[in-house]
């Protein structure tokens, strides 16, 4: 456990003296993120616009002369040890290292001659709440090795890699929005990701200067089916898709939606179409607003994201839906689920001085419903990974 004021690059650090008797060469820092708007949108070739938060995992990491890899995480009691036959190999490592291993995995597939390596992991980010510690621990060990071996990689590359070494290695079927908020993300701006092409725009998200902040509310609601639900909204978005003889739900102009609806003959179909098209287009509105500085003005578009995710897309769960109904009543601009559903994490758009009130009046709905009670965290868009002083 950590000394009180301790930050993570400071356990990061006392973790790696401790496990290898020596000083760690460097330390690098990858946040979490959150998604503001656009859900469901990336596998339909569409938009996204996530942001990089202020909480980070960090990587103290110095050359391995034998030139195997080892890493221990203050999550585990254990380092895991492996090779270049393990990681050449996915499934070689299993269990959370499997991350670490299949950044070595996909640099080495793409030809660099990674540097063995040990490395020390402390995180900020709270696991498996749908922030992405996943890409963040993926993204600081992919800066860690990229540095260490002085390795020819441009950054616009990384996402990509990263992203390769959770699909291919870890075997979690993610999209590249994740690795791109993490690394690519900006402080006070949020990062507009069009998904077909993967061209990114920073587009300015600056909460205090607009006196605002976004209160992250974790749900702690158990995952329900979520992989085969999953699944299924993918499977009725490709049937929507071929049904109207476009490539891809994008390809669906939202001024021409009523009329795609219909000419398709379920109920269902047509409601999952709905959300994405809608769901893009609430993208786009978002951007063009915070282009023009109207911060506050996007918060009937969260709203209305998240009553499409509950009604059209059907993946919201009670205690989210209990916890955008509290936030909103306790005085939030807009709420709404982010991430994929069936639990993970709400994010409201508050006054800055009403993250409080806003975290509290969350509590007590929660406590009427005999829900277990939610994390609550107010975030505001930080800068992407990088290598620390
Ligand atoms: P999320 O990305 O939403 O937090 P995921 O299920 O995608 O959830 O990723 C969580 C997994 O990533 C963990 O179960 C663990 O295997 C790995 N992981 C993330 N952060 C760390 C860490 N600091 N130390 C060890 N493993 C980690
Ligand atoms: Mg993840």
């Amino acid at each position: 456990m950590s000394a009180p004021g301790t930050t993570v690059a400071d356990r990061a650090t006392a973790g790696f003296r401790q496990r290898y008797r020596t000083e760690p060469a460097g330390r690098w820092a990858a946040p979490g993120r959150v998604n503001l708007i656009g859900e469901h949108t990336d596998y339909n070739d569409g938009f996204v616009l996530p942001f990089a938060l202020p909480l980070r995992t960090v990587v103290a990491a110095a050359p391995d002369p034998d030139g195997r890899w080892t890493v221990w995480s203050e999550l585990d009691d254990e380092p895991v040890e492996f090779g270049a036959a393990e990681a050449d190999e996915p499934g070689g490592v299993d269990g959370w290292a499997a991350y670490v291993a299949g950044v070595v995995w996909a640099l080495r597939a793409a030809g660099h001659d990674v540097p063995g390596a040990r490395l020390a992991v402390a995180s900020d980010v709270p696991v498996g709440s749908g922030l992405s510690s996943s890409a963040a621990i993926e993204s600081a060990v992919l800066a860690a090795l990229v540095d260490l071996g002085g390795l020819d990689l441009p950054a616009r590359a990384w996402p990509r890699l990263a992203q390769r070494a959770e699909n291919d290695y870890v075997g979690a079927p993610t999209g590249i929005m994740d690795q791109s908020a993490v690394i690519r993300g900006r402080e006070g701006h949020a990062l507009f990701l069009d998904c077909r092409t993967e061209e990114v725009e920073q587009i300015p998200f600056d909460l205090d200067a607009a006196g605002l902040a976004v209160l992250v509310i974790d749900s702690r609601a158990p995952h329900r089916h979520a992989d085969g639900e999953y699944a299924a909204r993918r499977r009725s978005c490709e049937q929507g898709a071929a049904a109207l003889g476009v490539a891809a739900l994008r390809d669906v102009d939202v001024a021409e939606l009523d009329a795609a609806l219909a000419r398709l003959d379920d109920d269902e179909t047509r409601r999952r179409v709905r959300h994405v098209v809608t769901e893009n287009q609430r993208v786009l509105d978002t951007v063009a607003l915070l282009r023009a500085g109207r911060v506050r003005d996007t918060g009937p578009l969260l709203t209305a994201s998240h009553a499409s995710m509950r009604d059209d897309f059907e993946i919201t769960v009670p205690e989210i839906d209990t916890a955008v109904e509290a936030a909103l009543s306790a005085g939030a601009y807009g709420a709404r689920m982010t991430g994929g559903g069936f639990g993970g994490c709400v994010l409201a758009l508050v006054d800055a001085d009403a993250a409080d009130p806003v975290a509290a009046a969350v509590t007590e709905a929660y406590a009427k419903r005999g829900f277990t009670a939610p994390g609550t965290l107010t975030v505001r868009p930080a800068g992407g990974v990088t290598r620390l002083a």
